[in-house]
C-alpha cells in the first residue's frame, strides 16, 4: 500500500481536535504512517533487509519482500510505535496527552494496512509466521482499497482543516500518483532502486504536506 497510509496521517490530524491544531504537524504524521516503510528504505540500502524483484510476483508490484524482520514483523512495528511514542514525549509541543499516541498509533496503522496487501511477508517476529491477505493480487480491487482509505480519511480531516482548496488539491494529487503507481509505473531496475524511490516519495510527500498545512 502506498498512499492509502495517509488517510490514517489526515485521520489522526483530525482525531487530535482543533485545540491541538499545531501540537501534532501534518507532516510528521505523513513521516510516522510511512516510518517502516522509511527504514525499510534505508535498511535495503544498507544491505540489513531484502527485497529482490520479481516481474509478476504480485499482480499490483514486483516486490518479493523475503526478509523484513526489524520493519515489518509485528514485533518491528511495535517496537517502532513504542518509540514514536517515546519520542514524542520528549518534545514539549508534542507532549498532550493524545499527541503521542496518536502518533504511535500512525506508525502501527501502516502494518495493518500491508497485512491486507502483502503476500504473506509480515512475520510475527524475525521470519517467523508469515502473514499477508494479498489483495495486491486482485489490482483493480488493491487500488480500489487505497483510494477508499485515502478519501475516508482525507474526509474526516476536510471539514475542520484551514485550507480546505490546498487539502482537496493534494488528496487529487495523490490519487493521481496512486493511478501512476498502480497502473503505470515500471517494475524497479534493482533493490536499491526501488529503495531510493520509495524514500525519495516519502520525503517529497512529507515536504508538500507542511506546505498544505
Ligand atoms: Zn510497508
Amino acid at each position: 500500500m502506498f498512499t492509502g497510509h495517509y488517510s490514517f496521517s489526515f485521520a489522526g490530524k483530525a482525531l487530535a481536535g482543533k485545540d491541538n491544531e499545531k501540537r501534532i504537524p501534518l507532516w510528521v504524521l505523513f513521516l510516522a504512517v510511512q516510518w517502516i516503510d522509511v527504514m525499510w528504505s534505508i535498511f535495503v540500502l544498507l544491505g540489513i533487509e531484502k527485497v529482490r524483484i520479481v516481474p509478476g510476483i504480485t499482480a499490483s508490484n514486483a516486490l518479493d519482500l523475503y526478509y523484513m524482520p526489524y520493519t515489518h514483523s509485528l514485533l518491528g512495528v511495535l517496537c517502532w510505535s513504542a518509540l514514536a511514542y517515546v519520542v514524542c514525549r520528549l518534545f514539549p509541543q508534542l507532549r498532550g496527552t493524545r499527541t503521542g499516541l496518536i502518533v504511535a498509533a500512525a506508525v502501527f496503522s501502516h502494518w495493518i494496512l500491508d497485512l491486507i496487501v502483502h503476500r504473506p511477508d509480515l512475520a510475527l517476529y524475525d521470519s517467523v509466521g508469515k502473514m499477508g491477505l494479498g489483495l495486491w493480487n486482485y489490482r483493480a480491487a488493491a487500488f480500489a482499497l487505497e483510494m477508499a482509505v485515502l478519501f475516508a480519511g482525507a474526509a474526516l480531516l476536510y471539514r475542520t482543516a484551514a485550507h480546505k482548496a490546498r487539502l482537496a488539491g493534494f488528496v487529487v494529487f495523490l490519487a493521481a500518483l496512486q493511478i501512476f503507481g498502480t497502473f503505470f509505473f515500471p517494475p524497479p531496475t534493482s533493490d536499491h532502486a526501488a529503495a531510493m524511490t520509495a524514500l525519495g516519495s516519502y520525503i517529497v510527500l512529507a515536504l508538500m504536506a507542511w506546505w498544505v498545512e
